[in-house]
């Protein structure tokens, strides 16, 4: 069996990281795993359970729930505790919650156990906030996107409304800016770029040339 080869994908949001990682593990035959949706899965449960009020988590009756939230992907579609929660955890609801969930250390620690098996013995494309940093700090290539968060707000926008959400590109972009600043100052794994990371501004690459463009790097370190 050949040795298991690991891509670490980081950013801020809409950066175009999950569209990138897609691409390059449809060339590559490699699974995908959007690290992001399960910190969506967690919210959504929370959500579902009241278990937030007032921008503030219900963290000692969350934690004693864990075990009873089961996340699992399949292909794109994502399933929490069964139910195919894949359009949900994208509503605006979910992401004005999540940063807040992804905070808390023991939520973070629960998953990223199950990001770590998803690429212990198989090769896998994981796309996230510390994927390079924490989850596979040896990952065969890290690369860390950024873009110009006018950009990022109308790609996100434009994606919201194709799937009839009613919302406003400067709601898109105060959501986005109010994530930065919670995932990159949070205490535990905040939002950084690993020193070893790939830099590349997907403001400069169409969506197939920065794919092509890693799949070189890639095949490089392959060889
Ligand atoms: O990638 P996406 O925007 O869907 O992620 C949603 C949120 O989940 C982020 O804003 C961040 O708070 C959290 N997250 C994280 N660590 C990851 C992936 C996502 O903290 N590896």
């Amino acid at each position: 069996m050949k040795k298991p080869f690991v891509i670490a994908i980081d950013g801020a949001s809409s950066t175009g990281k999950s569209t990138l990682a897609k691409g390059l593990a449809k060339a590559l035959g490699f699974p995908h795993v959007d690290s992001g949706a399960m910190y969506r899965g967690v919210t959504l449960y929370v959500q579902q359970h009241g278990l937030i009020e007032n921008k503030k988590v219900k963290t000692e009756t969350l934690l004693s729930q864990l075990d009873d939230i089961h996340l699992r992907f399949e292909g794109d579609t994502f399933w929490l505790n069964g139910v195919d929660v894949s359009a949900e955890i994208r509503s605006m609801q979910v992401s004005e919650a999540v940063s807040l969930v992804a905070a808390i250390p023991e939520v973070r620690t629960f998953l990223v156990a199950q990001q770590r098996i998803m690429g212990a013995n198989q090769s896998v494309v994981m796309d996230g906030r510390d994927i390079g940093t924490v989850v596979f700090p040896k990952a065969d290539i890290k690369l860390f996107l950024t873009a110009d968060v006018n950009i990022r707000a109308q790609r996100r926008f434009d994606e919201l409304s194709a799937q009839n959400t009613l919302t406003s590109v400067a709601e898109v972009r105060n959501n986005l800016a109010e994530r930065d600043h919670l995932d990159s100052t949070r205490a535990e794994s905040p939002l950084v770029q690993a020193a070893d990371a790939i830099v590349l501004d997907a403001t400069q690459y169409t969506v197939e040339s920065m794919r092509d463009h890693v799949l070189d790097l890639v095949a490089e370190r392959l060889n």
